[in-house]
């Protein structure tokens, strides 16, 4: 038995959202008395706290406590985690404690873009393949609650954001890919160095069986290479591996030590566009390692629906195809959007910017967008990043900017709203950008 698995402490959970709540139901469950933090002096949300806490008062309950359970929102070098390690609080993130607290075997997913994407493939394809799974992580659904609510599951599908994984200690997935490394999320990691050491963190614990997945593709994943412990596998599209997933020609291999066997042939892929194929790359190697023989892989391969809000098709109108890709809050997505899309463009981007240079995408527009709509804060720097590569609108919100496509577009065009900006500037989620649309373009008649 273990400080975290056999109660009989006081444990504090702080940030009582989705995972912070998840939390505090498995340290009841498991016997300990849960103390729930939170800013918020409103609340009062958690039914498996003993007591909750909120304000000012939290740093002077700190010395009651005898660990503390950070949500992946919560910053562990901000305030009140840093005076709880002062007082020799021992610290850790949710996924460590979902990890210390099961012993269903992990196959994680990180990188910057296509996590949930993979995740969910991954889910879909095992058990389709006959398996019980969970998908969980940053997918929205904590790994807390997977092990509450799915204990006997034979695999858990973990989505591992690079904050989840700067709370980890013993986090030891028996397989972890990296789906690629771009420089996202740098506000909090300080520089691309300091985030991909994040990321790295997935395989720190990995022993010689284990497997780490990296894209061959991805010259951002290079510094990754060679330092598991454990086997190192990689997908590519194009070129063979000895061990690993790729494609040739129109159809994908599965490579482990002994022999290579055809999968799929790419056309028979239910999503599309070369991310897609890489994702689905990614899911062949984890499905192999998981046991899964690649005949049983066909049928999660060729039939996942796909993700609501990534380049999600939602309906045509007089014509014109409209799709929801709220999810692209970076411009990497974006840029993936418009590559797997040949009809002619009207796109609506913008939000709340990212400290990237947007430029990098200026000939991509200038070759698929045929009108360029702009929304949001980042309106008045995308429109100098962009200018001169298409006609350029400034409408402020999604509301004017459908108003605006539906004026601008023609039959055979496509509307899509692909942000590559975060939401916050004028939504609490991206979920609710997409929402939005959704609505917005169901009601058009
Ligand atoms: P994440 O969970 O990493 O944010 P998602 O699967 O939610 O990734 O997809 C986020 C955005 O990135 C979507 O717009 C999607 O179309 C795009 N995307 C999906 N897979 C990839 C990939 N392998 N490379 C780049 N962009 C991708």
């Amino acid at each position: 038995m273990g400080y975290w698995t056999d109660g009989n402490r006081v444990i504090g959970v702080f940030g009582l959202g989705r995972s912070g709540r998840a939390a505090a139901a498995l340290l009841s469950q498991r016997g300990f008395s849960v103390t729930g933090l939170d800013i918020r002096v409103d609340v009062q949300d958690c039914p498996d706290c003993n007591r909750i806490v909120t304000g000012d008062d939290m740093t002077d309950c700190l010395s009651s406590l005898d660990g503390f359970v950070i949500s992946p929102g919560i910053d562990p070098e901000s305030a009140l985690p840093s005076a709880a390690r002062e007082l020799g609080v021992p610290v850790i993130g949710e996924i460590e404690l979902a990890f210390r607290n099961t012993d269903i075997p992990v196959l994680a997913i990180t990188g910057s873009n296509g996590k949930t994407t993979t995740a969910e493939w991954l889910g879909y394809t095992l058990s389709k393949a006959g398996l019980n799974v969970s998908v969980a992580g940053n997918t929205g659904y904590p790994f807390c609650r997977a092990i509450i609510e799915n204990p006997d599951a034979d695999f858990i599908s973990l989505e591992v954001s690079s904050y989840q994984l700067q709370t980890i200690e013993t986090f030891r997935p028996l397989a972890a890919a990296i789906l690629n490394i771009t420089p996202d999320h740098l506000q909090r990691h300080g520089d691309i160095e300091g985030y991909i050491n994040a990321k790295a963190r997935i395989f720190m614990n990995q022993h010689d069986s284990d497997l780490l997945v990296l894209n061959r593709d991805d010259s951002g994943s290079i510094p990754l290479a060679g330092r598991t412990s454990g086997l190192e596998w990689y997908f590519g599209i194009g070129g063979s591996f000895e061990t690993g997933a790729f494609s040739e020609g129109n159809s994908i291999y599965y490579s482990d030590s002994i022999s290579t066997k055809f999968v799929i042939d790419i056309r028979d892929i239910s999503l599309s566009g070369l991310h897609n194929l890489s994702n689905a790359l990614a899911v062949v190697c984890l499905a192999g390692k998981a046991g899964v023989q690649p005949e049983q892989m066909v049928c999660g391969l060729s039939s996942f629906p796909g993700v609501p809000h990534r380049i999600e098709c939602i309906r045509k109108y007089h014509g014109v195809s409209f799709v929801n890709d709220s999810k692209s809050t970076n411009p990497d997505s974006l840029k993936v959007a418009l590559e797997s899309i040949s009809e002619p463009v009207t796109l609506i981007a913008g939000g709340m910017a990212k400290e990237t240079d947007y430029s990098q995408l200026r000939s991509l527009i200038a070759d698929r967008v045929k009108v360029l709509i702009l929304i949001g804060d980042a309106s008045d720097m995308l429109e100098k990043c962009w200018s001169g590569t298409a006609p350029i609108f400034a409408e402020g919100t999604l509301d004017n900017a459908l108003k605006r496509a539906l004026d601008q577009s023609a039959v055979g065009d496509l509307v899509l709203l692909s942000p590559g900006c975060a939401s916050f500037d004028q939504y609490s989620s991206f979920e609710e950008r997409g929402e939005h649309f959704r609505k917005l373009v169901e009601d058009l008649n």
